[in-house]
């Protein structure tokens, strides 16, 4: 069986790199700063795609932002276990395009890599699902599990409206486990499940002193500076070792068994991969020692300032600015709650206010943390069927990112399974410049969710 299936996908390969490709060249940049027509181009070649796969019942399902969904589906019998196969095909922007060693939307390979916006994140999800589904109705005819597609138009962009689509087709969507190809393989080569994400939430806080910019030689001194004060409030959110001082705050956190805490150690994770994979400087020491890195990442919280602004460097002056603007982003560990904490977030900061200075906050939507349970036993048939194709153990790992449609799905179709997996490895880039997937790990992907679903013939 694996070598029917090795010798299938390896004879189609060169066509699912080709699919890939189209849907890449498609700049699907779910940001409202950017033209939606892409993203509905980007709906209509994957619904394209699925209609000459002869998937039936495709349609575009769409939210308020108008960002579609495409669903398909493929039923075999009622007496089988129905697989519903999520991706997204919107994009994050392209960040700085300088950087990049090829354009972002022209795909290049480039020795064993694919490089564009949107190789590994995500449109190499939806070609493993495409590709898994064709294989397995090749080898196995109708004896498959009914297979449903959910590719999503607006993941990038916090899938506001995704929450509204699960709800409104929670029947058509309906079934017995969900395949989430959104992640990642812990190394290239290492085949990942994975089983906790952290949540993330994000506070717009801008604090103003005066109605304008002034000269700051005509009148600095008696009014307070709001730059200085909202860096003095910032900078209270932690301690000295980066611990979160606001009270209460990790209430609810659930911590790893000490199963998870062995296989995460069982994954030989060093501080020297973890400084080159991230390229912090040589100098600089980590607020964590090395046996932590790794829970830190994927079972706490942490609190980031994305961005900040007070006039600007550009047109830097000798100017008192009249305002200064900070977004804060909160990743959340499983237990946590994204509402309760970013509201936490801003009432420490504006009980911290001083002067009276104008203090507005805005939050924006979060994505609550998840965690599995991994006792089903689609699990297990999934590990084998990734080790088969890898060659490799499989490992059960956490993730730092967000992944708001998991929760969602947890919401919507209660306790099943829903494995994570996906094509993403340290040296991606996702979201960065340079872009890129690993092609020997996009075949194996394919082999492996093929082979699951022969499992369940
Ligand atoms: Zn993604």
């Amino acid at each position: 069986m694996l070598l029917n299936v090795e010798k299938t996908t390896h004879a189609n390969f060169d066509g699912y790199i080709e699919a890939l490709k189209r849907l890449v060249r498609i700049p699907s940049i779910s940001f409202d700063n950017f033209d939606q027509k892409f993203v509905q181009q980007s709906a209509e070649a994957v619904k394209a795609m699925f209609e000459e796969a002869g998937l039936k019942n495709v349609q575009l399902l769409l939210p308020p932002s108008g960002r579609a969904t495409v669903y398909a589906e493929s039923l075999t019998s009622p007496d089988k276990p129905t697989i519903l196969l999520y991706a997204h095909h919107d994009v994050q922007p392209t960040m700085r395009e300088a950087l990049w060693n090829s354009a972002p939307f022209e795909p290049e390979i480039r020795g064993d890599r694919i490089y564009g916006r949107g190789t590994a994140d995500d449109k190499a999800g939806i070609i493993t699902h495409l590709a898994a589904f064709k294989q397995a109705r090749e080898l196995l005819g109708d004896k498959g599990p009914n297979l449903k597609f959910i590719i999503e138009g607006e993941e990038e962009s916090g899938s506001a409206g995704f929450a509204e689509i699960l709800r409104e087709h929670a029947k058509l969507l309906k079934c017995d486990a969900v395949i989430v190809a959104d992640l990642g393989n812990f190394a290239k080569g290492t085949p990942s499940i994975t089983t906790t994400l952290r949540g993330m939430s994000a506070v717009n806080i801008t604090l103003r002193s005066t109605k304008t910019p002034l000269h700051s030689g005509s009148w600095s001194g008696p009014i307070p500076d709001p730059a200085q004060a909202l860096c003095r409030m910032i900078a209270s959110l932690t301690d000295e070792h980066g611990n979160i001082a606001i009270p209460n705050f990790e209430d609810g956190l659930v911590p790893p068994t000490p199963e998870e805490l062995e296989s995460y150690r069982s994954l030989g994770y060093s501080e020297k991969t973890f400084r080159s994979e991230s390229g912090v400087l040589n100098k600089v020491s980590l607020t964590v020692p090395e046996g932590e890195i790794l829970e830190s990442l994927w079972r706490r919280p942490s609190i980031v300032v994305t961005a900040m602004e007070s006039g600007n460097r550009s047109s830097a002056g000798n100017v008192l600015q009249d305002c200064a603007y900070a977004r804060i982003g909160i990743r959340l560990a499983p237990g946590m709650n994204a509402d309760r904490c970013s509201q936490m977030l801003v009432d420490f900061l504006k009980a911290q206010v001083p002067n009276g200075l104008e203090f507005t906050a805005e939050i924006e939507d979060g994505a609550n943390p998840f965690v599995t349970d991994t006792q089903h036993p689609f699990f297990r048939k999934m590990s084998e069927a990734m080790a088969q194709a890898y060659k490799n153990d499989t490992k059960f790992i956490g993730c730092g990112a967000s992944i708001p449609g998991a929760e969602l799905f947890r919401k919507t179709f209660g306790d099943i399974p829903i494995l994570l997996t996906g094509l993403e490895d340290p040296e991606c880039a996702a979201h960065g410049e340079n872009e890129s997937l690993y092609l020997p790990d996009f075949e194996a992907g394919i082999v492996a969710e093929t082979l699951f679903f022969m499992s369940l013939a």
